[in-house]
């Protein structure tokens, strides 16, 4: 199939919320040395309030289920994953429109307007040790492979860019969130929002 709806899109959301709540603590074991221990308590709360939401009230478009999942996000994680993440649906929706299913090149230019607003909100470029080092790389190694593939090769050439993004954190100086206090002490340790972001790309080619 070369569409992704609004089924596939909830498909996505609650397999991303399973990976979360299964990789907790390895996210929190990420977060415990460069940070304050809560990434994952942060997301797999943030995800399971989102589960519940839409599951009280399915949307029948992909804009209103991103808005949702943006606004619980926001309004449920405390920390700076909450607004960023949140951020990134919210824009992924107003992009995408009251539609119910997206074709390749309008969940390419979803996605990336979910991402161009999370560099607008956290002023992080690449290379700072944030979550955006894995969601570029997924981003384009998505585009580079829907130009001559199917969905699906695109969403596994994004989610294996995903992961070797997060890899190549770990040598990385943070200079963005909390990590950043910690200067070169930072270097040698996967960002944990690297890691939430490959389980994130990971989902969404399991859904589709
Ligand atoms: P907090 O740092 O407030 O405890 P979390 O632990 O849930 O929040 O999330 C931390 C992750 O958020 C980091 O690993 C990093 O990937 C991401 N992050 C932090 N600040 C920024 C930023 N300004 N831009 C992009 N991502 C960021
Ligand atoms: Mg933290
Ligand atoms: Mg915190």
């Amino acid at each position: 199939t070369n569409t992704i709806t609004v089924d596939t899109l909830t498909r996505w959301l609650t397999g991303f919320a399973d990976r979360v709540t299964e990789q907790r603590e390895y996210l929190t074991e990420l977060d415990s040395a460069i940070g304050d221990a809560d990434h994952g308590a942060n997301m797999a709360r943030g995800m399971a309030a989102v589960v519940d939401k839409i599951g009280q009230d399915p949307a029948a478009t992909a804009d209103a289920l991103l808005k949702t999942t943006g606004m619980t996000l926001v309004s449920s994680v405390g920390g700076a994953s909450g607004p960023l993440y949140g951020t990134f649906f919210l824009r992924m929706g107003a992009s995408a429109g009251a539609v119910p299913e997206l074709d390749a090149a309008a969940l390419g230019a979803a996605l990336r307007a979910g991402y161009e607003g999370i560099l607008q909100r956290g002023k992080a470029e690449p290379g700072d040790k944030t979550m955006i080092d894995a969601m570029l790389p997924a981003l384009d190694a998505y585009d580079a492979a829907a130009a001559s593939g199917s969905l699906a090769d695109a969403l596994a050439a994004a989610s294996a860019a995903a992961a070797e993004g997060r890899d190549a954190t770990e040598p990385l100086v943070a200079r963005k969130g909390r990590a950043s206090y910690l200067g070169e002490r930072s270097a040698g340790h996967i960002d944990p929002g690297s890691a939430s972001t490959a389980l994130l790309f990971d989902a969404l080619a399991a859904a589709a």
